[in-house]
């Protein structure tokens, strides 16, 4: 303890002058770059919420700001605004990019779609929207009544999923089950339809990917509502459970792949599942379903570099990097912390900030994270 708490205090006195180092300039100058512009965001299929709302891509991040859009470009380092006025300082809810509360975001083929969620006399409504990438042509697409939390958002098929959550009626009275809800919204025909849908204590869907027809989801629930009120921290894992599951839209058949306790380790890559079984974890494919053995025991496997042959796996809070085909024979230890790969970059956090390194500098040993120049950058992130 002693140790991180010295380092610490060393990192917020470099971060001090790493602040007043990086302020002045964005002080000095807008920080637009000039050789992007939002009409070259690519397309970015992942979402994930990080303090705040992020989607990850190869293109670079979208984030929420202090309430506005900006889209931060890795490839120059730059943090542009997605309000195109020139006599804008994008900082009111005047501004083109201004967005508010929202809940989850998704960028795919220029057009930003994003959730927000409106209370109404205890009973949640969520909206999907969408606009352009100059904060423009803001429209409502579809919306939801009686959802609460609003689980995953993604991208498959030209379909968007999320799942619903709510723990009241129609006349706002407390549920003893949780109604949980699957939906897709179809970009082709602008409909939104509800896949599934089901009641259970503390029932959770949570949708992963989607792909030729088949979405993958996890369900969470708690099978003994009796030790759940009287809740003891010993029963935990007697009554939760999570659920892998396929479901195959155009049929309806749903099926189990696999069953969790509430404390197996697992994680999710992009279209790759980590079952991070102590004697045997294995990696589910789910385009394909094809499950395979992973090389080390007792590690908790986080990310496949598919490209390369290459996973990360975190064991003592460090994270490795290790070749699929060689084992243990070829493992590097990574500085810093990764939270999401796409198939070019690592997005993570390194000395506290938010960074990110080139897969292929990553692949060679080089720990070469670069800080994000994202103004007003919210500090210390180390924790997951
Ligand atoms: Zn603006």
């Amino acid at each position: 303890m002693e140790k991180i708490n010295k380092s610490l205090n060393v990192h917020s006195i470099k971060k001090n002058l790493m602040m007043l180092i990086f302020i002045l300039p964005i002080l000095l100058c807008s920080c637009k770059d000039d050789n992007f512009t939002v009409n070259e965001i690519g397309n970015l299929t992942q979402s994930m919420i990080l303090n705040g709302e992020c989607a990850f891509g190869d293109d670079g991040i979208l984030l929420s700001n202090n309430s506005h859009l900006t889209f931060f470009n890795p490839e120059s380092n730059t943090e542009i605004s997605l309000c195109t006025r020139a006599d804008c300082y994008h900082s009111t809810s005047e501004c083109d990019a201004y967005i508010g509360s929202l809940r989850h975001m998704l960028l795919v083929n220029k057009c930003i779609y994003y959730l927000t969620m409106r209370k109404q006399d205890g009973i949640g409504k969520f909206k999907l929207n969408c606009m352009d990438c100059t904060g423009n042509n803001r429209k409502e697409l579809a919306e939801v009544n009686e959802a609460l939390d609003i689980e995953g958002f993604i991208y498959g098929d030209n379909l968007l999923s999320f799942s619903t959550r709510t723990y009241y009626d129609k006349d706002g009275n407390e549920l003893e089950k949780t109604k949980s809800r699957m939906f897709t919204y179809d970009l082709n025909t602008g409909k939104l339809c509800e896949l599934f849908s089901g009641e259970g204590f503390k029932l959770k869907f949570t949708p992963l990917y989607l792909e030729n027809g088949v979405l993958w989801y996890f369900k969470d629930y708690t099978t003994e509502p009796f030790l759940f009120k009287n809740f003891n921290y010993d029963e935990w894992e007697k009554i939760f459970r999570s659920e892998l599951h396929k479901f195959v839209i155009s049929t309806k058949e749903d099926t189990i792949i696999h069953t969790h306790k509430i404390s197996e380790d697992i994680a999710v890559d992009r279209c790759f599942y980590f079952i991070n079984d102590v004697q045997a974890p294995v990696m589910i494919d789910m385009r394909t379903g094809e499950k395979k053995a992973l090389p080390l025991s007792g590690s908790s496997y986080r990310f496949y570099l598919e490209e390369y042959n290459y996973l990360v796996y975190c064991s003592d809070q460090k994270f490795n990097l290790i070749s699929f085909s060689d084992g243990e024979k070829n493992v590097k230890e990574i500085e810093g912390m990764i939270s999401i790969a796409t198939g070019k970059y690592v997005y993570g956090f390194y000395n506290s900030y938010q960074s990110y390194m080139d897969i292929k500098d990553l692949i060679k040993g080089k720990n070469n994270w670069k800080k994000c120049n994202i103004e007003g950058l919210p500090e210390n992130q180390e924790t997951k």
